[in-house]
């Protein structure tokens, strides 16, 4: 588009002054006016009713009670009395790290070619933006490869912030190599996920300060590291400790020369704490988090926590990998089960910052709408419907932008408001009394939707572009 304009202006410059007018009204910037609908807009908890919104190009150029005018080319959407909100986002994907059917988890991808990966990423990458998510954050292996063709038009897709490969120690919740490739000890050569630049392997604090360097260097938007033990991994206990603090503060020290930020995994008081300490200001998972002072850290230091809502539940057992008493990932998610009254009434009496995030990761597609469809319930158990799409909305927004100055979209999203970028849906039905119609499920074995879209979202824009409209 730039470039054909640069060749344009040239031409019209030699044009006749009347030709030249026929130009300029060619000219006039894109605007889309949403009448007649009730605005939740992210932040407060109740609906404007009968609201107007003005988009123009990709940014909200005016909300209001009363009518407002476009120009004269203006498409006008008549929200029939729905609900317009900010596109959601997910603070925790795995676009990478998609499967078919392969109960082989992380195995199963580590036999896919990159061909493979991608296919399914770009697939993934769709089902979200059409489910209304109009923003994702990759916690592990997104470079921007797919963002790149993204923003340029090529392919359809959500906004993607990214983490480049996501930085484990040997032995750690990142560490997917075989026994075998282990034993020989090749370090990142011969496992097939770090092969792929997924995740990296990094012993001491040189080696981590470099992965973090090369994951900006591929388009990172920030690092991500893995600092205690995971559930999904075979190796690692779930007590362990992982990254020493000179390891953590080395990719903090990477992350803020970038102005931006490190998130971690971890579960525990102790690796959590020791990731505040260090600096990290993104929280993944924390589920096992217990004592009300690690909740007080996580807000004293104005962190994020992101936990994976669905491994407090007693529905992941029927899982053939997580309920399997055969394997070390049964015994993980019945701690955390465990965990579950303690932590939500902590998480709840601290009023930390919650991200909403789903970490859908090597599950078969059908399953991962399940598993993503039945966080959302979960979220609504534990935190009600308004804190929720509070999380989904303008608190992701905010938690999006802690990337500083590295922030591929620097103005706000998860917010209907002026100058926010124009991100935004349309629902049958208000989501402060039911999260259904956003596609909250409260069962995450039912029939998986089969369809990418969901009904009661009927509409779905994003950077001022109509993605889907069923109106
Ligand atoms: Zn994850």
């Amino acid at each position: 588009m730039k470039t054909f304009r640069k060749f344009l202006l040239p031409l019209s410059l030699a044009c006749t002054f009347s030709a030249f007018a026929v130009d300029n009204e060619q000219e006039l910037p894109t605007q889309t006016l949403f009448r007649n609908v009730n605005i939740f807009n992210g932040v407060d908890n109740k609906l404007y009713q009968n609201h107007y919104v003005l988009v123009e190009k990709n940014i909200i150029k005016q909300v209001s009670a009363t009518e407002i005018q476009g120009h004269k080319n203006v498409v006008v959407i008549d929200g029939a009395g729905r609900t317009l909100m900010p596109g959601l986002i997910d603070a925790h994907v795995h676009l990478n790290l998609q499967n078919l059917d392969n109960p082989a988890a992380i195995d199963g991808v580590s036999n896919m070619t990159w061909e493979e990966i991608g296919a399914l990423a770009y697939d993934a990458a769709q089902e979200y933006l059409y489910s209304g998510f109009t923003t994702v954050r990759d916690l592990c292996g997104m470079h921007d490869g797919m963002r790149k063709h993204i923003e340029a038009g090529t392919l359809i897709g959500p906004r993607i912030y990214l983490a480049g490969a996501c930085i484990s120690q040997t032995s750690g919740h990142g560490d997917w190599r075989t026994n075998a490739q282990a034993l020989g000890d090749d370090g990142n050569k011969n496992g097939q996920v770090q092969k792929l630049g997924i995740s990296t392997l990094a012993d001491g604090a040189d080696e981590v300060l470099k992965a973090c360097r090369n994951s900006l260097a591929g388009g990172a938007d920030f690092c991500k590291m893995m600092a205690g033990g995971g559930v999904t991994s075979m190796r690692d206990p779930i007590h362990s400790i992982q990254g020493t603090m000179d390891e953590l503060r080395a990719m903090t020290t990477a992350t803020k020369q970038w102005d931006t930020i490190g998130a971690v995994h971890a579960y525990h008081d102790d690796s959590v704490n020791r990731a505040l300490d260090a600096g990290v200001m993104s929280i993944e998972h924390g589920n096992l988090m217990t004592e009300k002072s690690t909740f007080k850290n996580v807000k004293k230091k104005g962190a994020y926590l992101v936990p994976a809502m669905a491994g407090f539940s007693n529905q992941l057992l029927k899982h053939p990998q997580y309920g399997n008493p055969d394997l070390p990932l049964k015994a993980k998610v019945e701690q955390i089960i465990k965990n579950y009254e303690n932590w939500i009434a902590l998480a709840n009496a601290t009023d930390i910052n919650i991200g909403y995030g789903t970490d859908v990761v090597v599950s078969s597609k059908l399953a991962s709408r399940g598993i993503r469809d039945f966080q959302m319930g979960q979220f609504v158990e534990g935190f009600g419907n308004y804190k929720t799409l509070v999380y989904m909305t303008s608190n992701n927004g905010k938690l999006m932008a802690l990337t500083g100055k590295n922030n591929p979209y620097p103005s706000k999203l998860g917010v209907i408001e002026e100058g926010a970028y124009a991100d935004i849906i349309l629902v049958d039905g208000n989501p402060l009394k039911d999260l259904s119609v956003l596609g909250a499920s409260f069962d995450m074995w039912a029939t998986p939707r089969e369809e990418r879209t969901i009904k009661t979202i009927p509409f779905v824009m994003k950077d001022g572009k109509i993605v889907y409209n069923k109106l």
